[in-house]
């Protein structure tokens, strides 16, 4: 077989939908996994919607998503996707072989494809007149996904219009040529134009790549019905950047839209994504966004992270939030953030889950507040525990235990009647990292110091 050669060919009209990013995605592993080559083309022809703004986002969403593209005009040493507006000269070779064949011809001022077939005139309603219809031969796709899909053309179509811009139809076809493309995996809105490409391809005497038509993404049930819009929650890339997920887990999460591993495994790397990915395991059937799913992916590629990647997003999350700043101990961040690792399912959720450990002024949760109040034994317990504590000469989470069992079994008590009292006492809220290396972290004097204050307002 020749070697795989896919593309990616968005037109940057606006922000990055997520259905855009799979795209690229399916296209980049089945490059990867194959071996073949991953092109990124700009279908950037249509000057009134495509802007520089969508553009910026949409390389930099591909970016921070790790899809690197292999080929293009060198830019600086680097190479610069292939832009469609660059290409004029180039289509309108391609154009001339059409004219020249007699398979296009003006007419008022467009350019338009010549169907094959017997031409007939029929009334058309919606255009209120009669029009010249075509008796062409149907077009089988042979689609990946969806099986043989007949369609027909009945009417020859815009490939240049009057204000002399290509149409997307035909740019997409001369490129696709050009390029070489083997497979075409795009998204199942674009069914009802690849008989148009099909015809295209035929009238080139080429052989039309292998197509593969992915279904669309569904909203989350709990946020609606229907196609998932920009609008909706978790539909642009730009919003997972701002919100510091990881962008392993945004990539796990956005391959398990429509397609899934034969045993069913959630939580993969790239590396397995590539090596399991198969374009006959991408579903039909429209895929559901799950925004659960979201954040127990991202969840789990946060706790497999090495704490050295952690570190930085950790740490522009708690600065945008106020709790840390450049004169923070990276040690002691360190030492919080392997606390918190285990614990939290994204980065949005660490300035709220960790700010005890950086500042006094954190917030105390009102329901736990009043259940310790009203436990009898509040002031007795702490009265025991607070010496006990201070007294000690080495604070580490075992001795920290030690004392606490010490005190347990003089008063015949488990050491839990400390716990939840210790825990609130010193952070405010019912739950969080395990408590002992919790409080080791705090350090001994902020950890006296805030329970003797909760000490002295019970
Ligand atoms: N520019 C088209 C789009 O963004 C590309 C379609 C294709 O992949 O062929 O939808």
């Amino acid at each position: 077989m020749s070697k795989v050669r896919v593309r990616f060919a968005p037109s940057p009209t606006g922000s990055t939908h997520i259905g855009t990013a799979r795209t690229a995605l399916f296209n980049w592993l089945y490059a990867r996994k194959t071996g073949g080559a991953f092109v990124l083309r700009i279908e950037d022809t249509d000057k009134e919607r495509n802007t520089q703004a969508a553009l910026d986002e949409l390389l930099s969403g591909l970016k921070w998503l790790g899809m690197n593209w292999d080929e293009g005009p060198e830019v600086g040493g680097d190479y610069g996707p292939y832009f469609q507006s660059q290409r004029g000269d180039f289509y309108k070779e391609y154009l001339q072989k059409l004219l020249d064949a007699g398979r296009a011809y003006e007419q008022d001022g467009a350019i338009f494809f010549k169907l094959e077939g017997e031409r007939y005139t029929e009334y058309d309603d919606y255009h209120k007149a009669e029009i010249e219809k075509v008796r062409a031969e149907p077009v089988v796709i042979d689609d990946l996904i969806r099986g043989k899909v007949t369609r027909r053309e009945e009417r020859d179509f815009v490939i240049v219009r009057s204000n002399g811009d290509p149409s997307f139809h035909f740019v997409n076809v001369v490129d696709d040529i050009a390029m070489e493309i083997t497979h075409v995996l795009r998204g199942e809105d674009h069914l009802s134009n690849t008989s148009k490409h099909v015809e295209l391809f035929k009238a080139f005497g080429v052989k039309p790549p292998v197509y593969a038509h992915m279904p669309m993404i569904l909203k989350d049930p709990k946020l609606g019905k229907g196609k998932m819009s920009k609008r909706d929650r978790g539909a642009l890339i730009e919003e997972y950047q701002q919100r510091d997920f990881l962008p392993e887990a945004v990539v796990n999460f956005i391959a398990l839209l429509g397609w899934s591993p034969k045993d069913d495994q959630e939580v993969l790397s790239i590396e397995e994504l590539i090596e399991r990915f198969e374009v006959s395991d991408l579903q039909k059937a429209g895929a559901r966004f799950d925004e659960k799913k979201m954040s127990h992916i991202n969840f789990e590629h946060m706790k497999r992270l090495p704490i050295e990647r952690y570190l930085a997003p950790a740490k522009s999350a708690l600065s945008k939030a106020g709790l840390i700043d450049d004169a923070t101990d990276d040690a002691y961040l360190t030492q919080v953030l392997t606390l918190c690792q285990e614990k939290i399912n994204s980065f949005e959720d660490l300035p709220a889950f960790s700010a005890y450990f950086f500042t006094e002024a954190y917030s105390v949760d009102e329901k736990t507040d009043k259940k310790m109040r009203k436990r009898a034994d509040a002031g007795e317990r702490l009265g025991e525990a607070i010496p006990a504590l201070e007294a000690l000469p080495e604070w580490r989470a075992d001795s920290i235990e030690s004392a606490l069992q010490g005190l347990a079994d003089e008063k015949e008590l488990k050491v839990f009647a400390w716990f939840p009292l210790l825990r609130f006492g010193v952070s405010g809220v019912g739950g969080g990292p395990d408590l002992l290396p919790m409080l080791e972290t705090l350090g001994q004097k902020k950890v006296v110091a805030r329970l003797k204050k909760f000490q002295a307002s019970l």
